[in-house]
């Protein structure tokens, strides 16, 4: 009898910073990691066992029996456990929630891990294919067939566990989805073999392989084809050789199918797991419980992925660690590049973190010697890098944006049958519409962005909150009917151009044309086909990817992030237009860049011309220096929103005034401001910023500081949110 052990305290993923005691007969210290149903106000929730206590501060009358322990599958390990506390604790958030995050929700029910035979493949027949294509009907069955789609879903029970999968059955009676065969593997049994390392590619895997001190943080930062993935690959080999298993993180999946089968031809007998969430709950659970059990070797994916539980961690790799998705951007708003090297260092692992343009955080850390640097700086395939000019546009009479001399280079590689890439740079370029005689603007009727013009199916949409409206045949305001989109989207980009060379074929890649997984990968084998003349593409074109006949980048509207608010912005062009940049020219043809722009001396875009990531980054590191800017500092941001924004700024004025009553000598606290896209969704958001010279002091502060906020009585409507280290500003 284990008579002492009878009550459980759980993590429930509920917004309250604390946890839950409950009684439970047989209770073993076994328990702690498992899973648990219990009942909580007038229903029931699934949280983890975190500790056995003696005794609990609930009266004994009060507390409740457990519903169920799920003992039937293996619990989460302590390491896990710790994890997920550490995250609560560096980032403020309820550790409830921080559990919500990390847990697949399908894991709570037993039958989602369940055995996955009597489980056969499903697709979509040729009349779902013609359901999907026009969409003007709006059905349960027809949003099931998307859902499908956009989780990249396969098995039966995963169709089921989609949002509407009740309309399965229907969509079976209907003929739109049907059984298929078992899918191949895509690269089953052909093991690609590895290629002889380059000589800078050895000697990073041989330091790396040759430390034995346990946990190290190498920054790998290899210029785009240098074969940073090739030293990734030859890592995960002797891990795997040593009955390890690999963490791989990539800033975002559907991005990267290259990679994944890349990694699954290298490794054709391993346990590859990918791990997204835009999948099925099913495939989620599935692939969590192979990491957790063990079986899985290498877990491929997103930022959520660094919560796996990995019992044979033996090396994490964060690929692109510059990438700007590797931080949530709600809810519990953490880094997964940041929590990867914790956990590095919680395991005593080494974790690689690699890119061709190193954030400035990570960049610092290496010079300071806290990372340890490690370059490649010539091609694996001994190609030159792009040539990169600038472009003066200043007194050139632009045709939509373009310069005479970039369509001239466009027209050159047309005739000898290579491919141009057109890219724009987002940020400046609002293709909104407008009145030219009245000045009227399509603004958001919810938010304070504008509306943006998709010529496609003439909507007019908001790319913050989602409204969208018909494009009006006539300015709202004053009747004129020559209404004009201004500013330069894809859309009309590939207009023009598809005027200007009509011969070409013009394909646009962004969020519209690339919506789903499938969609993505469908322009990317129509690319590599050769299918496409130019393309003309936003950020997602400058992701790692190899594009053999792309011999032209044309960059379009890259000013505008040069004097830009945010202090990261010119950071962020320099990623941007080396990435890019180096999409042009990575077989044995070689490529050009070329950036229009009206400061063609700016020291941004000379270190562009030279490649010279190193001075570009020491140069805005002494510029951040100077200003007081991370990572010379640190910097926690307060926001709040709600239906008024007096009631923000209210709550923000009195956070202040509470910060102010008890500052560390270090800290600095700023006045409340609205945010630059004040209203989201009908709610009005402000932002309050903390800044101190060290983390320590900075995080005592905010520990307290929360503690006191969490006791206010505030507006119903009001919510509010800790960023610790926030990327936007
Ligand atoms: P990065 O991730 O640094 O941009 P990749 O790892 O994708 O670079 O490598 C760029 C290209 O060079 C790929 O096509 C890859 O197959 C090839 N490559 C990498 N390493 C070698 C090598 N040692 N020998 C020959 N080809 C290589
Ligand atoms: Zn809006
Ligand atoms: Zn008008």
């Amino acid at each position: 009898m284990d008579s002492q052990h009878r009550l459980l305290r759980v993590a429930l993923p509920v917004p309250l910073p604390r946890l839950f005691d409950y009684l439970c007969d047989d209770a073993g210290p076994g328990d702690i990691g498992r899973c648990v149903r219990v009942p909580f106000g007038r229903g029931e929730k699934t949280g983890v066992v975190v500790a056995l206590p003696e005794t609990s501060d609930v009266a004994a009358g009060r507390l409740k029996p457990v519903i169920q322990v799920q003992r039937e599958v293996a619990a989460l390990p302590d390491d896990w456990l710790e994890l997920v506390a550490f995250v609560s604790r560096y980032y403020h958030a309820p550790i409830g929630e921080v559990i919500a995050l990390a847990l697949p929700p399908g894991l709570r029910r037993a039958d989602a891990v369940a055995a996955e035979d009597e489980d056969p493949f499903i697709d979509l027949t040729e009349q779902g294919e013609a359901a999907l294509a026009d969409r003007r009907r709006d059905s349960r069955s027809l949003r099931l067939l998307i859902q499908l789609r956009e989780a990249g879903v396969q098995r039966r029970s995963q169709v089921r566990e989609l949002p509407d999968g009740q309309a399965f059955a229907e969509t079976l009676r209907r003929g739109w989805l049907g059984v298929v065969p078992a899918p191949e593997r895509a690269d089953a049994g052909a093991s690609r073999s590895a290629p002889p390392l380059t000589v800078e590619q050895r000697a990073a895997v041989e330091a790396i392989a040759e430390s034995d001190e346990g946990f190290a943080c190498w920054l790998l930062q290899g210029v785009t084809g240098s074969g940073k993935t090739e030293v990734y690959l030859q890592l995960a080999t002797a891990a795997l050789a040593r009955g390890e298993q690999v963490l791989m993180l990539v800033p975002e999946i559907a991005l990267t199918p290259q990679l994944e089968s890349r990694v699954a031809g290298r490794f054709p007998a391993a346990s590859v797991v990918s791990l997204h969430s835009a999948q099925a709950e099913g495939a989620r659970s599935r692939g969590f419980m192979h990491a957790l059990e063990g079986r899985a070797d290498i877990v491929l994916g997103t930022r959520l992925s660094v919560f796996t539980p990995l019992p044979r961690l033996g090396l994490i790799l964060v690929d692109e660690e510059h990438d700007a998705s590797y931080k949530q951007q709600e809810g519990v708003r953490y880094s997964a590049r940041d929590v990867a090297v914790w956990r590095a260092r919680q395991r005593q692992v080494p974790v690689v973190l690699g890119s061709a343009t190193p954030s400035l955080e990570s960049w610092q850390h290496a010079r300071q010697g806290r990372y340890r640097a490690l370059q490649l700086r010539l091609r694996a395939r001994a190609e030159a890098l792009p040539r990169v000019r600038c472009i003066d546009t200043r007194r050139l009479r632009l045709d939509e944006g373009l310069s005479p001399a970039l369509l001239a280079a466009l027209g050159d590689r047309l005739t000898r049958g290579e491919q141009s890439l057109v890219f724009l740079n987002r940020r400046g370029y609002a293709p909104v519409l407008s009145c030219p005689s009245c000045g009227w603007i399509s603004h958001c009727p919810h938010c304070s962005a504008n509306l943006v013009v998709h010529l496609a199916d003439r909507r007019l949409r908001c790319h913050h909150c989602g409204c969208d409206a018909a494009i009006p045949h006539a300015c709202p305001s004053c009747g004129n009917q020559d209404i004009q989109p201004f500013g330069r989207g894809t859309q009309r980009i590939e207009a023009r151009l598809a005027e200007l060379f009509p011969e070409a074929r013009v394909l646009r890649i962004d969020r519209d044309s690339a919506r789903t997984r499938r969609q993505w990968e469908s322009l990317l084998a129509r690319i590599a086909a050769g299918e496409a003349d130019i393309l003309v593409g936003t950020q997602m074109m400058a992701k790692g990817h190899d594009f053999p006949q792309l011999t032209l980048v044309g960059v379009i509207g890259a000013d505008a992030s040069l004097h830009a608010a945010d202090f990261r912005a010119p950071e962020r062009l320099f990623q941007q237009l080396m990435q890019v940049g180096g999409r042009a020219g990575r077989a044995h043809l070689p490529g050009e860049v070329l950036i229009q722009t009206e400061y063609p001396e700016h020291p941004l875009y000379r270190c562009l011309v030279g490649h010279d990531f190193d001075r570009f980054a020491s140069s805005e590191l002494d510029a951040r220096e100077e200003a007081g800017f991370p990572p010379f500092s640190f910097q926690v941001m307060l926001r709040a929103d709600a239906p008024r924004l007096d009631d923000a700024l209210d709550f923000l004025r009195h956070a202040q005034r509470l910060a102010q009553a008890h500052p560390p000598d270090t800290l600095r606290v700023f006045d409340p401001v609205p945010m630059r896209m004040t209203r989201l969704a009908r709610r009005e958001r402000a932002q309050l910023l903390v800044e101190a010279d060290a983390r320590a002091p900075l995080q005592r502060f905010v520990t307290e500081w929360v503690e006191l906020l969490r006791a206010q009585r505030i507006p119903r409507e009001l919510r509010w949110q800790v960023d610790v280290d926030p990327l936007e500003v």
